[in-house]
């Protein structure tokens, strides 16, 4: 069995933003000349998140709209969590829902997508750098 890993860095000069990481997937995948087994990618954060969902802005819009209804930053005093001194209460939160990692098929060199689905980073928490892990395994 073949393994493969690598870690994707990321400075998003926003607090929150939603980046289509699949091409960077892709590159890995080739990289790793792995034609069947599976990959797995994962915010190695926990403040931000990895998902898989649509490419559509008006999507991703309704996301963060979302988000921060569950989960407003403001007040920051709202959360217990910020009395450490952070202001990220929140960015724990919306990376609860929105997830960890996912896990995808590799299927003939390729990652074996549903119609549309595409991976994304979820940052919650920006303006400093942070990493996603991609883990590759399989033959
Ligand atoms: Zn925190």
């Amino acid at each position: 069995m073949k393994s493969y890993r690598k870690e994707l860095w990321f400075n998003v000069p926003a607090r929150r933003e939603f980046i289509n990481i699949t091409y960077q997937v892709e590159e890995c995948l080739r990289e790793s000349r792995i034609k069947e087994g599976l990959a797995l990618v994962n915010a190695m954060h926990i403040t931000a998140s990895v998902f898989i969902n649509d490419d559509e802005s008006g999507l991703h819009h309704d996301y963060d709209k979302w988000l921060e209804k569950l989960a407003p930053h403001e007040p920051i005093s709202q959360y217990r969590h910020n009395r450490t001194g952070e202001d990220n209460g929140d960015a724990h939160l919306k990376s609860q829902v929105m997830g960890r990692e996912v896990v995808v098929a590799i299927t003939d060199g390729k990652l074996d997508f549903g119609t549309w689905e595409q991976i994304f980073y979820g940052e919650f928490d920006g303006r400093r750098r942070k990493r996603v892990l991609v883990k590759i395994i399989g033959e």
